[in-house]
């Protein structure tokens, strides 16, 4: 007998294909890095959010086995059971304290903190405000939370303060990514905190992608946000910080509060503490990291310089290590991507309906592990295919 739900998962795959909209994984061997063995060619990768190069990392490494030599592999149980490590606590206090936040929480995935924090501060009458360019796991999270979810034009803080003054719920959250993740722009904290405060809402900001990055490393929070109580602060650790998991800073009560109440943080098995013992390493390199994050900026403005009067296609403006060209149609990015994949570079292409109609891209990502040459490589190879 055939089985029709199944029949129609294979023609909707069929049909993602007929579009060009299926996604494949390419296989990667070896370490993640500048430079890597991908589909069994070696690449230059423009492609992964290891700006800092510590994925790889001979300290965090080291440190990973010496962790393991210690405890093993396996956390055995969630935190509030008996998965709870001394690794697991000292990263926290430590991660606390560099961003500047009296308490923090680690978590196994970004994602995972996501809904942790939205609902467990949110609720069925609360009311979440977004930016409509925030990451997917923020969008599922205000949708996991059942409040209102209310969405506000990329931007547009004007559009924010109407849906603020309306709003009639109790518990407001407004939450946006730090640095956009497809356009690599900075979201105006304090302008956002000004809001916060003249609405009493809570201010989650997600900076996956400014964490070891910006600001010495600790990241995109103002002195300002810093030390407002209502400002809660996410750093993921699988980017820069080149391990995984991520961590929540903010005032001592909401910690306390979400080890109470966070579904994700209590309902799952503690992540090895050997990760948590690289990641206090990682956070030695990221502190001690100031050469890795100058050697960052000259490749975005070498990049930038570079790729200034390129015939087709503009660089967003950004200052990040993501740096997007914007090349319009799907079928430019993809083809574009291809050849550069043929050239040995490997650039993703971002299509609509990830970004806009019309602002297809191709998602360039820098490293402070490329060389200058990395660099001169994909500026040559864009010029000579546009
Ligand atoms: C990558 C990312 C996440 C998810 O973090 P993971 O640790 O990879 O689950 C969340 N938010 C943003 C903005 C991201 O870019």
């Amino acid at each position: 007998m055939s089985f029709a739900a199944l029949a129609r998962l294979q023609q909707g795959l069929a049909a993602l294909s007929a579009d060009h909209l299926e996604r494949r994984r390419a296989v990667l061997e070896g370490p993640q890095g500048a430079h890597v063995t991908i589909n069994g060619q070696d690449a230059v990768s423009f492609c992964s959010n290891d700006y800092l190069g510590l994925a790889a990392d001979p300290a965090i490494v080291r440190a990973a086995h010496g962790a393991l030599d210690q405890c093993g592999v396996g956390a055995g149980a969630a935190h509030l059971i008996s998965g709870h490590h001394r690794f697991h606590h000292d990263f926290e206090d430590a991660f606390a304290r560099f961003v500047g936040k009296s308490a923090a929480l680690l978590f196994s995935t970004g994602y995972m903190a996501n809904l942790a924090v939205v609902t467990a501060l949110v609720g069925r009458h609360g009311e979440v405000f977004a930016d409509k360019l925030n990451h997917a796991s923020l969008v599922d999270a205000a949708q996991l939370a059942g409040g209102h979810f209310t969405r506000y034009r990329h931007g547009d803080l004007a559009q924010l303060e109407g849906q603020l003054a309306a709003s009639r719920a109790q518990e407001r959250l407004i939450v946006s990514d730090l640095v956009f993740s497809m356009d690599g722009d900075v979201v105006s904290v304090d302008a956002l905190l000004d809001l916060a405060e003249r609405y009493d809402a809570w201010l989650y900001l997600d900076d996956a992608h400014g964490f070891g990055v910006l600001n010495g490393g600790r990241g995109g929070l103002t002195e300002r946000a810093r030390a407002s109580d209502r400002v809660i602060y996410l750093a993921t650790l699988g980017k820069a910080a080149g391990v995984s998991g991520a961590a929540v800073a903010a005032h001592q009560t909401v910690i306390d509060w979400l080890v109470q109440k966070a579904r994700p943080y209590i309902y799952t098995t503690a992540s090895p503490p050997v990760l948590a013992a690289c990641l206090l390493e990682s956070l030695r390199q990221i502190e001690g990291g100031d050469a890795r994050r100058a050697r960052l900026q000259q490749h975005v403005a070498q990049l930038r310089t570079g790729l200034a009067d390129l015939k087709r296609g503009t660089l967003m403006p950004s200052a990040t290590p993501i740096q997007p060209l914007v090349v319009g149609a799907n079928a430019e990015a993809v083809r574009l991507s291809q050849a550069l994949r043929e050239r040995g570079l490997r650039v993703p292409a971002i299509r609509t309906p990830t970004v806009p109609a019309n602002t297809a891209r191709l998602r360039i990502t820098l490293s402070s592990a490329h060389a200058a040459d990395d660099v001169a490589r994909l500026v040559d190879a864009l010029h000579a295919l546009s």
